[in-house]
């Protein structure tokens, strides 16, 4: 049955796609992206690459009231940063803008009146004290607080009169009690009645601003939109939608809802946890691709083969893979051990490609500068490179080699309790290691075997001593491994110190 609903839904998309399709995102500028709208945007411009269709972007700031000041250019550097262009949108322009809500009023207003002259609009000039009394009144009766469509049965005249007057009105919908039905993508068969639990909708407030469901209607066909992905907070509107499609005559889009997303432990998300924010990830050293692929990873909708393990795609693989009819309608849990995973694997790809590998080094180089604002930092590409390389096994982040654990590798070590140091046994070490040839891991090992053994100290002792003194710290990486990261020249600066 599963299946069946399945292929039908891909017959249905298919169906559909005689021309190239065209998806949007549509975030209202109320805040910063967070994990669920920097998803919506990206599976709609993964469905658009796959499609060789378009993606655009609209900002829905019809409600002028909660608009925060900056934020569209913030969503939009997000999604930048995300490598999530559009082939539309107000930064590029296109020829279905302008792509602000707020800058459409006209065209608002146009299509408004279509709607007044067919019937199935009207104006209505009920007082917000009016409105007010009616959701108390309901509150008081435990019934549902909704509009009592009072003015739907005023006369022409009257309505003329009322305007002439000068009286304050909004525009509102005609909602008749038919159960809309429509096949979601992602959750099959949806049917709802909104007479049940609403009264008429207001479609144009009283200042002239469209309220969110006309304006996204009227975008959403103006701008010849084919598929709406959206998140599944706004099912519910779709049915309202189409009963605005209706009365226009419109075809509507096809809709697919996202599922939400979840912590892995099936809680919601919250913003004080500091993982919704895409902004945060960037700040926590979170590479784009990783984030991305991390969200792929809980939203579903490409082909996973259990026990495969993680593996990082670019966002053409992505969309090569990516199909609707594969996405779960059950809330994405984030799994957060991954993100981690994803990083570490993209920093491993970074540093295979020349270009990016550059680009790397000098981000980790400006990050030791900015923690250690000294001279004679060891900083040289060739070093940094090392590190990098070392480090994709142990860091899922750049910022983790600026900790203290890692600072021997940039600086020499602060003040270490000199009693712990035996100059003569150092001095004899700086003998052997400066002929020590070649320099890698497995002849260092030997080199410090043999120089624990030719000089009677316990190879413990000898370790601690040494540690110390090219780190300052009393544990890390294995003294043959923080010598050979550290080159033979780096290593002996760090003894020669201590025999200061
Ligand atoms: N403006 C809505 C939001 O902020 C978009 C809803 C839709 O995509 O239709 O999420």
């Amino acid at each position: 049955m599963k299946l069946l609903q399945r292929l039908s839904m891909c017959s249905l998309i298919r169906c559909f796609m005689t021309d190239a399709p065209r998806v949007r995102f549509a975030p209202s500028p109320t805040g910063y992206l967070h994990l669920g709208g920097l998803r919506t945007a990206l599976y709609n411009k993964l469905f658009a690459i796959s499609h060789k269709g378009s993606f655009i972007l609209r900002i829905e700031d019809t409600d002028q009231t909660r608009k925060i000041q900056g934020s569209v250019e913030a969503l939009i550097a997000d999604l930048e940063w995300a490598g999530i262009t559009c082939d539309e949108g107000p930064s590029i322009g296109g020829r279905n803008g302008p792509y602000i809500q707020s800058e459409r009023l006209d065209i608002y207003k146009q299509n408004i009146t279509k709607l007044l002259e067919n019937g199935s609009a009207y104006r209505c000039f009920c007082t917000e004290r009016r409105l007010n009394l009616l959701r108390r009144d309901a509150v008081r009766s435990y019934s549902i607080p909704k509009y009592d469509n009072r003015c739907r049965n005023l006369s022409s005249k009257e309505t003329k009169e009322k305007i002439t007057a000068g009286t304050p009105n909004c525009i509102r919908f005609k909602l008749t009690s038919d159960c809309q039905y429509f096949e979601d993508l992602i959750f099959g068969g949806i049917a709802y009645d909104v007479s049940i639990n609403e009264g008429d909708p207001v479609l144009m407030k009283s200042d002239g601003f469209p309220t969110y469901h006309f304006a996204n209607v009227v975008d959403d066909h103006l701008m010849g939109i084919t598929h709406v992905l959206r998140g599944v907070e706004w099912q519910i509107s779709t049915t309202k939608h189409l009963l605005i499609y209706r009365a226009f005559g419109w075809k509507p889009p096809l809709f697919g809802h996202l599922p939400l997303i979840v912590n892995a432990d099936g809680t919601k998300l919250s913003k004080r946890q500091k993982d919704v924010k895409v902004e945060d990830y960037r700040l926590k050293g979170v590479f784009p691709l990783a984030l991305v692929n991390y969200i792929t990873l809980a939203g579903g909708g490409f082909d996973h083969v259990p026990g495969a393990g993680i593996m990082l795609k670019s966002m053409d693989e992505l969309a090569q893979e990516f199909q609707i009819n594969k996405i779960s309608s059950h809330p994405s849990r984030l799994n957060p051990d991954l993100l981690g995973e994803c990083n570490k694997l993209e920093i491993k790809r970074r540093l295979q490609n020349e270009i990016e590998s550059l680009t790397l080094i000098s981000q980790l180089q400006q990050l030791v500068k900015k923690t250690y604002p000294l001279e004679n930092l060891n900083i040289s590409d060739d070093h940094v490179k090392n590190v990098l390389e070392w480090a994709t096994a142990r860091i899922a982040t750049l910022d983790e080699l600026i900790s203290i654990k890692y600072a021997f590798l940039w600086i020499l070590p602060s003040k270490y309790n000199q009693s712990e140091i035996n100059k003569q046994l150092l001095e004899k070490f700086v003998h052997d290691l400066e002929s020590l040839k070649p320099y890698d891991q497995t002849h260092l090992k030997q080199c410090l075997r043999d120089f624990s053994t030719k000089n009677n100290i316990k190879f413990p002792m000898l370790m601690k001593m040494l540690r110390l003194v090219l780190s300052g710290l009393p544990e890390g990486p294995s003294v043959a491994e923080m010598m050979h990261l550290l080159g033979k020249h780096q290593s002996l600066i760090r003894i020669r110190e201590a025999l200061q």
